[in-house]
């Protein structure tokens, strides 16, 4: 196996003739009708070539064609409505006392069809790396929408929802994604619920799903309201009672945010048995990290975790970066990746 392969969470900004930079994670498109999916393609490539460039061993397409990360998989479902949205406390609070913006359960909620299997077919189709295609974690998503159908309690929502991940994880699979990752940020909020029912929900949906199966735990996006509350939190420790859970579980990849956090990298030895997707690029802040401090902080996981598991990440999407400093990120993360792979 490679070692320190490297390589970005999942998203990244779009360029500003695709959705307006400003509005960050709830992107509008900027472009209409039959030129919308052509512009995604276009904005697809671009992503690509930005990673391939930059040195990255594994590519996603930068998420160019989701609005946001969870409304992504949720607009392209039957009984939610993705468009006309809803208020909700979500993250526990932690963040924002109420979203007004979070996709409501409106009817019986179905998969029609494949969602993401074309976007996967067009991004192996230009570039011969391996590509990871992400998919919200089902604890995520039902923290994320309001129930106005099934009265569900939160763990049997997750695992209807974890079904309908589990068919789409399947299909993308067998069309060949070397790397399905569910987005969990949710495990970092309450870690009761985790071990409850959170661990069980993303095996369910991971159950039987014939590639690598990888989840990304943060802190939240680089976006002034996650970056307040990072300012001012004391404890870090939800990734303790988390990973040793996870080392248990049957999934291969695990995402831990190490750069922008207070978190100690030393917790990354409770995945013994698990690859580690170590943040070592902050997403928090314009400011780009050099090659050497990308290499002190993969170092830092090396004492805790071999190379050949130790895979070089940023700590959680590019989307709300300029994408100028998005590229750089990217470029320090494989030139630091680098330094150390050829002192090895
Ligand atoms: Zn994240």
């Amino acid at each position: 196996m490679t070692r320190l392969q490297c390589g970005i969470t999942g998203s990244l900004p779009k360029p500003r003739w695709l959705s307006d930079p400003t509005a960050q994670l709830r992107a509008d498109w900027m472009v209409a009708g039959e030129a919308l999916p052509e512009a995604q393609d276009d904005a697809v490539r671009l992503a690509i070539a930005d990673q391939v460039s930059a040195g990255l061993d594994i590519i996603t397409d930068g998420e160019q064609r989701r609005r946001h990360y969870i409304w992504g998989f949720l607009e392209a479902l039957e009984g939610v409505d993705a468009f006309h949205l809803g208020k909700k406390q979500t993250r526990g609070g932690r963040y924002t006392a109420e979203l007004q913006n979070v996709a409501r359960v409106v009817g019986e909620v179905r998969r029609a069809g494949p969602i993401f299997v074309d976007a996967l077919k067009f991004a192996k189709r230009e570039t011969d790396l391996p590509v990871k295609v992400t998919l919200p974690g089902p604890m995520t998503i039902v923290d994320s929408v309001v129930d106005e159908h099934y009265g569900d309690a939160l763990p049997d929502l997750a695992m209807r929802f974890a079904g309908i991940l589990n068919a789409e994880a399947k299909a993308l699979a067998e069309a060949g994604a070397d790397i399905v990752q569910f987005d969990e940020p949710a495990f970092n909020i309450d870690t009761d619920a985790v071990a409850e029912w959170g661990i069980a929900t993303l095996e369910r949906a991971a159950e039987g799903v014939a590639t690598q199966r990888a989840v990304h735990i943060c802190y939240g996006y680089g976006v002034p309201a996650v970056i307040a509350w990072k300012s001012r939190n004391q404890d870090w420790g939800h990734y303790g009672h988390t990973l040793p859970l996870l080392n248990e579980s049957s999934i291969d990849q695990v995402s831990v945010e190490c750069a922008a956090s207070g978190v100690d990298v030393s917790v990354i030895q409770n995945l013994s048995r698990k690859r580690v997707m170590l943040g070592v690029i902050s997403v928090s802040t314009d400011e780009v990290e050099t090659a050497e401090l990308v290499a002190q902080r993969i170092r830092a996981g090396l004492e805790y975790c071999d190379a050949e598991r130790l895979m070089p990440c940023t700590d959680c999407g590019l989307v709300p970066r300029p994408r100028g400093v998005a590229r750089a990120k990217m470029q320090a993360l494989a030139a630091g990746t680098a330094l150390v792979r050829d002192a090895l």
